[in-house]
């Protein structure tokens, strides 16, 4: 190595999913959409970064997320970009500029797979790059689809094998009785000895104080109002509605009167998903309904809902509950050529496997007998094909069992189909 090179490393707050671990990913990732497809949801791709605005609008100006962990850049060209820290905004975008709304069905119906980006502290469960599945139900409301949402949800995790985790249920009100309530929650924290950041906080967006996490802040909440005593008698009506429907679907769920998600365009239904087993980092899932937002962006009014469920937290939880997912085995034959005449028709044997649909591979680099058979054994292949040139010469190759040991003799031109039928 010279002297002005370095060992790189991942950027703080980003790692990388090796081999070793991307089964579970991939695994997780695929437990979060079958439901989904299932239900008539249809797989959408949006860029990973964006016009900023779009997620200051589309976030909330207000938020965390805007105010203190967007990743902004200004292009070479002068165009202001964000990465995307979560994937509603942009669905909701993609779905206005190509009319979703107006060609088909309501609601639009739409899942996502992919990285968000946030600059925060990062820790066990908190990291700048995560991945997330999402669900968008757009243009109709309807308790049923707040309840399907929550549901599909709910069997994602448990086709997993999870079991300790909540469901937290909320209401969030609507344009009608959120101001008045907003205002009684106001008036009440005025009264309250709250540092200077939390005060501003509670002048824009009172709600969100009620999820500061800070002891001294919860204990001075006791006795605060809650949403559930303002809302009004149609957001009351629906959300016994969402409440009957997922007990009717055998889906346990807790109220819990102060799960917020303090924006404006937010509005009844708003849930999240925790995990016990993770500390502080226990939101594994989390979504509601967002009546307001399209208008926000520029959109006529189509009232959705929608949830993100985080991969690498669910990673966590399944680890927390000492679950192990079956790997596929990656390779079924591996070929050990001995001689170079070998190594040429091997070479042939493995490439016609592959396009039979098996998988296998070959050892590589000239190693002697002794490290190929090892490199065999370390691949986790069921069996071997060793050959040396004067088997070849005889038409016929060795086939070893490995978990045997076994080695029988096979001829080279029915070694394909007696290959396929072993291991079927
Ligand atoms: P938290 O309260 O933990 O910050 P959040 O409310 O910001 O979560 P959402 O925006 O609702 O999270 O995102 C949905 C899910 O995405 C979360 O429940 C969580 O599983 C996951 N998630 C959010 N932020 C991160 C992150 N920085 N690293 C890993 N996963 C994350
Ligand atoms: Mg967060």
């Amino acid at each position: 190595m010279s002297s002005n090179s370095q060992a790189f490393q991942a950027i703080k707050g980003t790692y990388d999913i090796l081999p070793a671990d991307a089964p579970t990913v991939l695994a997780v990732r695929e437990a979060f959409a079958a439901p989904l497809r299932r239900a008539g949801y249809g797989y959408i791709e949006t860029p990973v970064f964006e016009d900023i605005n779009l997620f200051s609008r589309g976030v909330g100006e207000s938020t965390d997320i805007v105010t203190k962990e967007m990743f902004a850049f200004t292009t070479l060209g002068g165009e202001r970009i964000a990465l995307r820290p979560e994937g509603t905004a942009s669905v909701l975008r993609a779905t206005l500029e190509a009319n979703l709304h107006r060609v088909g069905n309501l609601p639009v119906k739409l899942w996502y797979s992919g990285s968000q980006y946030r600059y925060e502290k990062p820790q066990k469960g908190r990291y700048r790059q995560f991945w997330q599945v999402g669900a968008e139900a757009i243009g109709a409301e309807d308790p049923a689809l707040d309840a399907e949402l929550i549901i599909l949800a709910d069997d994602a995790y448990r086709s997993l094998g999870l079991r300790n985790f909540r469901i937290l249920l909320n209401s969030l009100g609507d344009r009608e009785c959120r101001p008045v309530y907003r205002a009684a929650l106001q008036d009440f924290l005025r009264g309250l000895d709250l540092d200077e950041d939390t005060r501003r906080r509670a002048e824009i967006n009172p709600l969100r104080v009620l999820d500061d996490k800070r002891p001294d802040v919860q204990a001075q909440l006791v006795g605060a109002p809650m949403l559930v005593d303002y809302l009004c008698e149609g957001c009351k009506a629906y959300h016994e509605q969402v409440r009957e429907l997922l007990t009717a679907a055998g889906v346990a769920f807790e109220d819990d009167p102060k799960l917020v998600r303090g924006l404006d365009y937010y509005t009844r239904t708003t849930f999240e998903f925790v995990h016990d087993g993770l500390g502080s980092q226990s939101a594994v899932g989390g979504g509601g309904r967002y009546d307001g937002l399209s208008e926000m962006i520029g959109g006529p009014a189509l009232p959705s809902v929608g949830w993100a469920l985080g991969v690498d937290r669910t990673v966590l939880a399944l680890e927390a509950e000492g679950i192990t997912l079956d790997a596929p085995a990656t390779t079924d034959v591996f070929a050990v050529p001995l001689g170079e005449q070998a190594r040429r028709v091997l070479f042939g044997t493995v490439t016609q496997l592959r396009r039979e649909g098996v998988s296998a591979d070959i050892v590589y680099g000239g190693k002697g007998i002794k490290a190929a058979m090892k490199a065999a054994d370390r691949s986790g292949a069921r069996w071997a094909i060793v050959a040396g040139d004067r088997d070849l010469a005889e038409g016929n190759v060795q086939l070893k069992d490995l978990s045997t040991g076994d080695q029988t003799p096979v001829a080279l031109d029915v070694l394909v189909t007696t290959l396929k039928e072993k291991l079927q």
